[in-house]
């Protein structure tokens, strides 16, 4: 496997970066997940522009261009003969002393990471996913801005091991003030009489699939609504499901051990996972 790492094409086993390294001694770095289908990255330019914007909001210096690292990760994909591939760029605050300033890291250490990486959750697209609500709230954005794609995912990994604990595929994170924020790492959407209804993204991250999704079902004639949610609409739902690059569109069927709908992926959830999977084989930036 072929690392990008500061300019450099490198094995993977090169691949590596200072134990002084702020996105290791503090998470002091932000990342993308992106997917190439069939030859094109999908969604790129949307996926630049919120890493770009995570850093800016750091005031983090990203030392390559958006162009350029466009090219870096079409060249990273070339380099390891991927057509359909998980990329993860890294742009982390780079080498300093222990101390927090990051004054004293002169240059940012920019990565690219690109996998072959099938569908995350194999079977359970066709019987749905078992989802349960967590009692760590999502960090609220007066703390830190949802939308910043940060290297720090310990309030995600904290839900995501109470869900494991509680025997769910996913956790379902409430905010601070009680209403239904997103998944661990996807956005949440619930479908009540033939609708479409999902928070709006100021407690949640503001997902690039969440649009692609919307527009999806914008164009099929669905009507969406963006509103607060509570435990009754996850629980009264006609069907539940969730979005994210590394999630596609994947049903719920089953949350805290209640049964969503049918308990099966529904009609309205299976029409947005085969216009999803049409989206991308269509659209996207050529990786030649
Ligand atoms: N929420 C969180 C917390 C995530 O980590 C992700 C994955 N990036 C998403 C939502 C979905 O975002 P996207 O569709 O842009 O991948």
């Amino acid at each position: 496997m072929i690392i990008y790492l500061d300019g450099r094409y490198v094995p993977e086993e090169e691949a590596k970066v200072s134990v002084f390294d702020h996105g290791l001694l503090y998470g002091d770095g932000v990342f993308e997940g992106i997917r190439a289908y069939n030859g094109k990255i999908f969604q790129l330019e949307a996926h630049l522009e919120r890493l770009y914007d995570s850093a800016k909001t750091l005031d983090l210096a990203v030392p390559i261009s958006r162009e350029e690292m466009a090219g870096v990760i079409r060249e990273t994909l070339r380099k390891n003969n991927l057509t359909d591939a998980y990329i993860r760029p890294i742009v982390t605050r780079g080498r300093g002393d222990l101390g927090l300033d990051p004054r004293k890291c002169p240059k940012a250490t920019v990565i690219v990471i690109a996998v072959e990486w099938g569908a995350m959750y194999g079977d359970l697209y066709e019987k749905g996913l078992s989802a349960v609500t967590v009692s760590v709230r999502r960090t609220p954005a007066e703390a830190m801005p949802p939308n910043v794609k940060s290297l720090n995912y310990l309030n995600n990994i904290l839900a995501k091991i109470e869900a494991n604990y509680k025997g769910g595929d996913e956790a379902i994170f409430f905010d601070t003030n009680g209403y239904v924020s997103e998944g661990s790492g996807d956005n949440i959407f619930v479908v009540k009489n033939g609708e479409i209804v999902t928070p709006p993204t100021l407690n949640n991250l503001r997902g690039i699939t969440r649009l692609v999704v919307l527009d999806l079902a914008r164009s099929l004639g669905i009507t969406v609504r963006e509103q607060n949610l509570g435990y009754y609409d996850l629980y009264s739902a006609d069907e539940v499901f969730v979005t994210g690059t590394a999630a596609e569109v994947a049903p719920i069927r089953v949350i805290d051990g209640r049964i969503i709908g049918t308990g099966k992926p529904g009609p309205v959830t299976r029409q947005l996972m085969a216009g999803f999977k049409r989206v991308t084989e269509t659209q996207g930036t050529p990786i030649a």
